[in-house]
């Protein structure tokens, strides 16, 4: 197996024992994105002198005997929506097209505290709205496994750079789906974690009582490790959770189950693909033969997910993208002759079609005469859907379910911005409750197209969420295959 196509885990090992060095996989990984970003257009920038010398700085740290532990060295790519400091952070739009982040957001802080090495900027849907990255102001992702398919999104790059062997791991961030959708479409594990696990400061903001930022690698046991690195209180995030962050890695031995399993049979109606409704049936199928309890359970408010979603997160939304209007930084129309005309012009020319549509939706349901109806309504469903949720972990620990209803569709497909949004039905209730969950591949259709299924877990309790996960992961470790490019 070439070093790009390796776990993270195998190669934490093997910098270890030094039989390989940072330099040397980083350099793989350069090679490998030249050779095939022109097709898969994971990638939105890199820096390949930059890489290499945070790898040469790694490999001199493990010489004298100071490796900081296992991501010492090791290629992690960003969603164009996480700040690196000195690097392009563009959202995948043209309002930031040219904007250079000035400091790190604290999951890059903690990776380089951790010896990573802080590899490209990878692309999305513009502002991460979306399910296929074909909303990239700047162009869109290609699926690895076909060409002509989408790689899910928003997070499409971070999916398809790992599976494609352009890093060893990336991250994401997940507001309705779009850690898990990609993950499932690309063939890779893909994590969201609890809301307030992992700081958000330093993340561009879409909506924020949802979004979560989270890993993408090959299998559950590299998201165990990755998950550690990245989670913890942050005080520049009010929202995020004073709680012990454990080894999620070692937890995945000591926690040997069985456990019990709820299918809601909601996720399970119309408009679920057949062969993915098979493959998630096969991996029930294997929890069953290894002594897990399977339990029928009810999220009675599922149907509401998709509405409610789409009030609150283009609430949220149209709040956040206030702050772009051309005055501080990003895109400034050259066109604009008084203030006024600086905020209509600038947005007008810096915004895409889908992040105004959501902005306009957004706009409309917090005015007056609207709110009433529309975002408190959908606040007080959103408690309806978490009460779903902590109602069935009476009786089980975790839920299965699909990730995505199908797998990648072909690009240009779903024109109709409402096709696009039910891309989301089994990820979003998820995000509204704020729970963690995460993407596991479970299979491939006929055709040769990744098939994921979904688990969820109770509120920071990843360890037992990523040991179930695991349980199936390891013994089939679907996302070690690779697609040929
Ligand atoms: N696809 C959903 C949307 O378009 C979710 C996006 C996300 O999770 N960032 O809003």
């Amino acid at each position: 197996m070439p070093l790009y196509f390796r776990t993270l885990t195998e190669l934490a090992d093997q910098l270890a024992a030094k039989t390989i060095t940072s330099t040397e996989l980083t350099q793989a990984v350069i090679a490998r994105t030249k050779a095939v970003d022109f097709q898969v257009k994971a990638f939105n920038s890199f820096d390949e002198a930059d890489a290499l010398s945070q790898a040469a700085a790694s490999d001199t740290r493990r010489a004298a005997g100071q490796a900081r532990g296992p991501l010492d060295g090791i290629p992690i790519g960003f969603k164009d929506v996480i700040a690196v400091a000195g690097q392009p952070l563009t959202a995948s739009s043209k309002m930031l097209a040219n904007f250079i982040s000035p400091y790190d957001a604290t999951v890059t802080q903690k990776l380089k505290q951790a010896g990573a090495v802080c590899w490209g900027r990878l692309n999305l849907d513009e502002f991460a709205m979306g399910s296929s990255t074909e909303n990239s102001a700047f162009h869109t992702t290609r699926n690895p496994y076909d060409l002509e398919r989408v790689p899910g999104g928003s997070s499409g790059g971070s999916a398809a750079a790992l599976a494609a062997g352009e890093a060893i791991a990336t991250l994401g961030s997940d507001t309705g789906g779009s850690i898990r959708q990609p993950a499932a479409l690309c063939n890779v594990v893909g994590l969201k974690p609890t809301y307030g696990l992992v700081s958000r400061f330093g993340l561009i903001a879409f909506a924020s009582s949802l979004d979560q930022i989270g890993p993408f690698t090959r299998t559950v046991e590299d998201s165990a490790l990755l998950l550690r690195a990245i989670a913890g209180h942050d005080e520049r995030d009010s929202t995020s959770f004073k709680t012990e962050i454990p080894d999620y890695r070692a937890a995945l031995q000591e926690k040997p189950g069985p456990w019990r399993i709820g299918i809601p049979k909601e996720y399970f109606g119309e408009g679920l693909d057949p062969e993915v409704a098979a493959a998630v049936q096969k991996a029930v199928e294997y929890y069953k033969s290894i002594g897990c309890e399977i339990k029928d359970v009810s999220l009675p408010h599922t149907e509401y997910g998709v509405g409610v979603y789409y009030i609150i997160a283009t609430a949220e939304c149209s709040s956040n993208l206030a702050r772009y209007d051309g005055v501080r930084y990003g895109h400034r129309s050259k066109e604009a002759k008084d203030i006024l005309d600086v905020y209509f012009k600038s947005r007008a020319e810096g915004f895409g079609p889908e992040v105004k549509r959501r902005i306009i939706l957004g706009t409309y349901v917090l005015s007056s005469g609207y709110y009433d109806a529309y975002y408190l309504r959908a606040q007080k469903v959103r408690t309806l859907i978490r009460n779903d949720f902590l109602e069935a972990y009476k009786s089980v620990d975790v839920i299965l379910t699909p990730t995505s209803p199908t797998p990648a569709f072909k690009r240009g497909a779903k024109a109709d911005p409402l096709a696009m949004y039910l891309c989301d039905v089994y990820t979003i209730g998820v995000n509204l409750a704020g729970l963690p969950g995460i993407s596991v591949p479970c299979g491939f259709s006929r055709g040769g197209l990744p098939i994921g299924m979904q688990l969820i877990g109770q509120p920071f309790r990843e360890a037992d969420l990523l040991a179930v996960a695991n349980a199936y992961d390891a013994p089939h470790a679907w996302g070690k295959k690779t697609p040929t490019l």
